[in-house]
């Protein structure tokens, strides 16, 4: 049986935050920490500046503010990065030489490997287009890339993955609940709480993509041997996911 296995892009190979940080510099002088996966991330739900506003007591006017600030900012942001032709081809890889290692596990265990992405187009080619030859780059020819606007676990069911790596606690909820693939979440921040409300989840979590390789390599080991593999399932944290034992 082979393996399929998911990658996200921003976040776990490429390295999205700090592009992001330098167009805000290049715009404003200076920069908010973290970059938002895509326009939409984080741009909802915030304090809707509705009538009541004269007559909120000042903190929550400040909030409103500060919100509607950070939103047009965001946007600003965005705007700049879409048209930047082919921007997806200037991303730095996170971890280098990454990529060509998973090109290289996924030939050895036979792995069908998917890059999953809910990039927005920018000018010159499409989203899909840049993130292959980004890949291709790297060191991971004829890579397939997933453009996506839906909900990751609708998509990691509908292509039968068996392992996701992302960086987005959100998206690794929803294949919990929506998909049988295993989950590992990429967490370089080395906070303790996300791991713990990880664990809580049945996801893994690892500090790197690297580390997430070095999982699923073992993973695909141990597959064979349900001793093995329930122990190094225990070890990791997955408690959710997976398939049914074959008959
Ligand atoms: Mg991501």
């Amino acid at each position: 049986m082979t393996l399929r296995i998911g990658f996200d892009m921003d976040g776990v190979l490429a390295d999205l935050a700090t592009a992001y940080a330098e167009v805000e510099r290049r715009l404003f002088g200076d920069a908010t920490a973290g970059a938002p996966d895509s326009p939409d991330a984080n741009g909802e739900g915030g304090v809707d500046p509705g009538e009541d506003e004269a007559d909120a007591p000042e903190t929550a006017k400040d909030a409103t503010r500060r919100l509607r600030e950070e939103r047009r900012r965001r946007q600003i942001v965005w705007h700049a990065i879409e048209t930047t032709e082919n921007f997806w081809t200037t991303l730095a890889p996170l971890e280098p030489d990454v990529v060509r290692h998973i090109a290289e596990t996924a030939a050895r265990h036979r792995w069908e490997v998917f890059f999953i992405t809910q990039r927005p187009e920018t000018l010159g080619e499409t989203a899909q287009r840049q993130t292959q030859r980004w890949l291709a780059a790297q060191g991971f020819d004829l890579p397939s890339v997933v453009v996506t606007r839906g909900a990751r676990g609708k998509l990691a069911r509908a292509l039968g993955l068996d392992y996701l790596v992302d960086d987005t606690a959100k998206n690794c909820v929803d294949v919990v609940a929506d998909a049988k693939a295993r989950v590992l979440l990429v967490d370089r921040s080395g906070d303790p709480r996300v791991a713990g409300n990880a664990r809580k989840l049945g996801v893994a979590v690892v500090a790197s993509a690297g580390k997430a390789l070095d999982v699923l390599e073992r993973a695909t080991t141990a597959r064979g041997n349900p001793t093995l593999f329930s122990r190094l399932a225990k070890k990791v944290g997955w408690t959710a996911g997976g398939r049914e034992p074959e008959a």
